[in-house]
């Protein structure tokens, strides 16, 4: 009996080996980064934690009533390339991280795709708080949140900014253009007092639902893939 179930743990034992336990275990998107923001180096650290709480405080809004945590960021805040999309979701309210559920996984896959994960890149959203059934933010809602997104833009610094969606590059470049006529470009802009390279693409829900635009978005992944070459950007691993 006893070595029946010896035998049976040291096949789980061998089992569980060969599969990266922390995906089995973890129920976060692959890759993620968890650094606790005093803990960075110099200043950078502060005004983050800063800027999350002055974010909390904010008063009389609804999407904040409505959820159960700030999702503030994920990633590295050293990095020089930031990722904005639009808003939490359900998945993301739950965890307090953003691009959680599935939009998350492909995004991770995008990145991994140009050799990029959540280590060396920054991530948040347009708004920092779920808007109910998954709705896109009200204008409102957006401008509510747009002086926070635009100090967040100033303390990370980033020379590659990418807009992934029509609410961020509306939201960021100001323009009532669609994402499709607009991806895959370039764009120098001064945001605040940071200076940076921005680019739009297609946000990883969409991806989900029309798979055939995968294409496009992979020409855009290409032309970041040679412009973090271009701009010498280090990627740490
Ligand atoms: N979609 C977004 O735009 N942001 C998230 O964090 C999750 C899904």
């Amino acid at each position: 009996m006893t070595k029946k179930i010896n035998n049976k743990l040291l096949k789980l034992i061998n089992y569980y080996s060969l599969i990266n336990y922390n995906l089995i275990y973890d129920k976060h998107s692959i890759n993620r980064y968890k650094k606790i923001k005093s803990e960075l180096l110099g200043n950078k650290g502060i005004q983050l934690e800063k800027l999350e709480e002055s974010i909390k405080d904010i008063k009389n809004c609804d999407l904040k009533k409505n959820s159960k945590h700030i999702v503030f960021a994920d990633g590295n805040p050293n990095s020089k390339v930031m990722i904005i999309g639009e808003a939490p979701g359900a998945n993301e309210d739950e965890e307090g991280y953003p691009f959680e559920g599935r939009a998350g996984k492909l995004l991770d896959k995008m990145l991994q795709s140009i050799n990029l994960d959540r280590r060396n890149v920054y991530i948040t959203n347009v708004v920092n708080y779920k808007p109910p059934e998954n709705r896109k933010p009200t204008e409102q809602e957006i401008a509510r949140y747009f002086p926070f997104l635009i100090q967040h833009i100033e303390i990370i610094n980033p020379k590659i900014l990418i807009l992934l969606g029509s609410t961020a590059l509306n939201t960021i470049v100001g323009n009532k253009e669609v994402i499709s006529k607009a991806r895959g470009k370039w764009i120098n802009k001064k945001i605040g007092n940071c200076s940076t390279s921005i680019i739009a693409s297609f946000h990883p829900a969409f991806l989900i639902r029309q798979q055939e635009q995968k294409k496009m978005s992979w020409i855009d992944l290409k032309m970041i893939r040679e412009k973090i070459s271009l701009l010498k950007i280090k990627i740490e691993k």
